[in-house]
C-alpha cells in the first residue's frame, strides 16, 4: 500500500500566501537568528520546517547550513524554490516526510522545532527528540504558544483553537517548564499582536482568493464558513488571549 503523507489541504489553502507559518515576522526571525551569536557554518536541523524561510534566510544572512523536514508537499516544494531564489540551495536541504522520530545522521549545532511540538507529543517529548540530534553544548529552539492573559473559561480557550486551558501556560510558567526539564532559557523572541495579525489575518485574503477561484471545490463550504466567522472570533479571542514565542534552550 502506498501511503502518501501530507498536511490536510485546508492548511495549504489558508497558508498558501505565507512564507512564515507562525506569528513571527521576517524582521523578528532575522533578529532571533542574530541573537544566537552562532558562527557561519553552524549546522541546523529544523523539524517541521514549513516553507523553509528560517533556514533559507539564516543560510543567506548568517552562513548557516542545514536540513529541514516537513510533512507538507506544498510547503516543502516552496522551501526548495526559496532556497534556489535566495542562492542557498547548496547549503540547505528540504526533506518531505514525517518529522516525528527524525534524528540527524550527524549531530547538529542547532536543533529546532518552531511551531509543531505535537511531533514529539508535546514540549517534553519534542525536547527529547531534538536532543537526539544535538551535539553536546548545542542550542535548541522551540516555538510554542502561551497564554498572553489567562482565559476566563474553557469556552474562551476553545475559541483560541486550544482543546482546553491546560494546553498552554502563561509565559513565566512556560519558561519554568523548560527549566524544570533541565534547560537554561538563553534567548527568546516573542510574537506581538501585530505579528499575530501577519500570521492570522493573512489567511483571510488567501481564503477569499481561493474561494473566488474554486467555488465548486468540496472544501468551499468549510472555507466560506471560516472566512465568515474567523476574523471576529480572532479579534475577540486569539488576538487577546494567545501569544507565541521561540525559546532558545541549552541543557544544564
Ligand atoms: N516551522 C515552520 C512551520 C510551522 S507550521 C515555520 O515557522 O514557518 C507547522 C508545520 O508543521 C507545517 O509546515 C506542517 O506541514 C508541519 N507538520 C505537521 N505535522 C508534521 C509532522 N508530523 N512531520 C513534519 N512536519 C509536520
Amino acid at each position: 500500500m502506498n501511503l502518501v503523507m501530507d498536511l490536510p489541504r485546508i492548511f495549504a489553502i489558508r497558508e498558501s500566501g505565507h512564507r512564515i507559518h507562525n506569528p513571527l515576522t521576517a524582521a523578528k526571525f532575522a533578529a532571533l537568528g542574530e541573537s544566537l551569536r552562532l558562527a557561519p557554518g553552524t549546522r541546523v536541523l529544523d523539524l517541521a520546517s514549513g516553507s523553509g524561510e528560517m533556514l533559507c534566510t539564516w543560510a543567506r544572512d548568517l552562513g548557516f547550513t542545514g536540513t529541514g523536514v516537513d510533512i507538507s508537499t506544498l510547503f516543502t516544494e516552496q522551501a526548495r524554490a526559496r532556497a534556489a531564489e535566495l542562492g542557498v540551495a547548496d547549503r540547505v536541504e528540504f526533506i518531505h516526510g514525517d518529522a516525528a522520530g527524525h534524528v540527524a545522521d550527524q549531530p547538529v549545532d542547532l536543533a529546532a522545532c518552531v511551531g509543531a511540538t505535537w511531533i514529539g507529543g508535546g514540549v517534553a517529548g519534542t525536547i527529547e527528540l531534538l536532543d537526539r540530534s544535538l551535539r553536546p553544548g548545542g542550542l535548541m529552539l522551540i516555538g510554542e504558544p502561551y497564554w498572553r492573559q489567562p482565559p476566563p473559561d474553557e469556552e474562551t480557550a476553545q475559541a483560541c483553537q486550544a482543546t482546553s486551558i491546560a494546553d498552554f501556560r502563561e509565559l513565566p510558567d512556560l519558561i519554568g517548564r523548560f527549566q524544570d526539564l533541565g534547560y537554561d532559557v538563553v534567548e527568546m523572541m516573542l510574537s506581538d499582536q501585530d505579528s499575530w495579525d501577519r500570521y492570522t489575518a493573512a489567511q483571510w485574503l488567501s481564503m477569499r482568493r481561493w474561494l473566488d477561484q474554486n467555488p465548486d471545490d468540496e472544501l468551499a463550504p468549510e472555507v466560506r464558513e471560516k472566512l465568515t466567522t474567523e476574523p471576529a472570533r480572532y479579534a475577540r479571542y486569539g488576538r487577546e488571549y494567545l501569544s507565541w514565542g521561540v525559546f532558545a534552550l541549552m541543557k544544564r
